[in-house]
């Protein structure tokens, strides 16, 4: 019989109030691995009513010992690595690789929490005016929930929690119904740790479980990773509801190759950025536009890396690209390939209807590449979250910041270039939150903020670096005066 899984609330496993359920496949070989309940508002009440509990104990814990917590935290996810990169690779469908490359990335997001105490320190001037000083302290708001994407399920919840709990508060997390398996994995070595019951909660679900968190008043924030139609409602709803919010939302990320750049290291590159994690990834290269003569250059050799990817099922240490998330994911991708086809692109590789000996019913799409793509094409404009890149025309770098800029999303853009002049304008002018120079996948590390602008961010403060700490406390002013 198919495993149910357990929400985690107040310091113990429980059940769900709710009936539904969402089934958990292992993409490449479609095994119900779980299934995902649907919880309901009185599940997450139950969550709001533990983490509220916890709080004032949790907050007046000194914040040195808050932080002791995650050295623990870290030393489990070090000795559970392999396993925790396993768990990625049978619910997501990435490679062992790029599993171990997410773990990496939220180890790191561990390491910079660790480091709180510090980024905790306020500010203050005495004497501000005669005999009088001025203060600022930062501090814990309350109950915080993230609600998560399914392409990172490791790594994107813990963008949030650590940081927010060394901050002193009390957490929930929502993880994506579709890749829960993960999150069930980290909160059982969280478990280990012995923190007070309800400062971290695990709720899991879909809409429902969501719409609970942005409405239930007693969560004062709430950080959403997602696609941006979903961004949208959470930023709205929770702004509605008189919480704060940050909203990531979804991409299309442009990278400009001049006739100038070293074309080998720039294709290889690429490459990562277009067909890493299946280009499911808020980062990934979905336009390459060759500027002058980089365009032909550029299109064969992409071409002729492309061709030789292995695609297989991500246990096995030799696949280079694994499959996307669901049968229904697969359909989209190969729906918006040939739609490109339709307006008019040119199929340079075709990767619908690959199929893979052992694992024939897997949800796989072959590295697709597409020539000649127009702006006006569909292909050009929307998120495909899939292993397909166009390619795109420009005869001057400034038409190609001026497709750039064009997009409605603004994630992250990316420039191949020897020139210091052209990277500068690049850097100057291109209207997106994550800029890479020479660099494909321009993933900011855990201490700076996750930029975003556009569509592709709803909000003020972004995820990690300083702005999490802004984002984690409420800072109050102290003025005093002892005669
Ligand atoms: P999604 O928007 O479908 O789901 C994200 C989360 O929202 C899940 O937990 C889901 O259960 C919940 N959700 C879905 N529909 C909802 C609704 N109508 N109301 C309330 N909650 C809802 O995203 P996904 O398919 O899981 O993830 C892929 C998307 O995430 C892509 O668009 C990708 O670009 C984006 N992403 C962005 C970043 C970033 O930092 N900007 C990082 C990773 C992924």
């Amino acid at each position: 019989m198919t495993r149910k899984l357990k929400n985690y609330i107040g310091g113990a496993w429980v059940d769900s109030a709710g009936t539904e359920v969402i089934p958990v496949h292992n993409p490449a070989t479609c095994e119900v691995l779980a299934e995902c309940p649907e919880s309901t508002y009185a599940d997450v009440d139950n969550a709001v009513k533990a983490a509220q509990a916890a709080f004032e104990e949790w907050r007046s814990t000194p914040v040195l010992s808050r932080a002791q917590y995650m050295y623990h935290f870290k030393g489990l996810l070090e000795e559970r690595f392999e396993d925790i990169a396993k768990v990625m690779v049978q619910e997501n469908g990435k490679t062992i690789d790029e599993a171990r490359g997410e773990a990496r990335r939220g180890i790191e997001s561990v390491d910079f929490a660790i480091g709180v105490p510090l980024l905790m320190r306020s500010d203050g001037v005495e004497d501000i005016s005669s005999g009088i000083d001025e203060t600022t302290l930062r501090q814990p708001a309350g109950v915080f929930a993230a609600i998560t994407p399914f392409n990172f399920p490791m790594m994107v919840p813990l963008w949030f929690l650590p940081t927010a709990i060394v901050c002193g508060n009390t957490f929930i997390v929502k993880p994506s119904p579709q890749t829960p398996l993960s999150m069930e994995l980290i909160f059982e070595l969280l478990e280990e740790l012995d923190l007070p019951e309800g400062v971290i909660n695990l709720v899991h679900g879909g809409v429902q479980a969501s719409m609970s968190v942005m409405e239930h008043p007693g969560i004062v924030g709430v950080s959403f990773v997602g696609s941006s139609p979903v961004a949208k409602i959470v930023y709205e709803t929770c702004t509605k509801h008189g919480k704060r919010v940050q909203a990531q939302g979804g991409a299309k990320n442009y990278i400009a190759v001049m006739p100038d750049a070293n074309m080998e290291a720039s294709v290889k590159n690429i490459m990562g950025a277009a067909f890493g994690c299946a280009g499911q990834r808020c980062l990934a290269a979905a336009v390459a536009v060759g500027v002058g003569d980089a365009y032909d250059t550029m299109k064969n050799e992409l071409v002729r890396y492309a061709q030789n990817l292995k695609v297989g099922y991500g246990l096995d240490e030799k696949s280079q690209m694994g499959t996307v998330i669901s049968h229904a994911a697969r359909e989209r991708i190969e729906t918006m390939i040939q739609k490109g086809v339709e307006e008019g692109a040119e199929v340079l590789l075709d990767g619908r209807k690959v199929k893979i000996e052992g694992y024939e019913d897997g949800s796989f799409v072959g590295p697709t590449i597409l020539g000649d793509v127009k702006p006006g094409m569909q292909i050009a404009k929307d998120e495909v979250f899939g292993p397909v890149l166009s390619l795109m025309k420009a005869n001057t770098f400034e038409e190609a910041v001026a497709l750039i800029n064009n997009s409605r999303y603004g994630n992250a853009a990316s420039i191949f270039t020897n020139s210091g002049k052209h990277a500068r304008e690049f850097k100057y002018a291109v209207k997106a939150g994550n800029i890479g120079v020479n660099i494909g996948v321009a993933a900011p590390s855990a201490s700076f903020p996750f930029g975003g602008q556009k569509e592709s961010f709803y909000g003020d403060l972004h995820g990690q670096g300083m702005d999490s700490i802004e984002f984690f406390t409420e800072r109050k002013i102290v003025i005093e005066r002892w005669t």
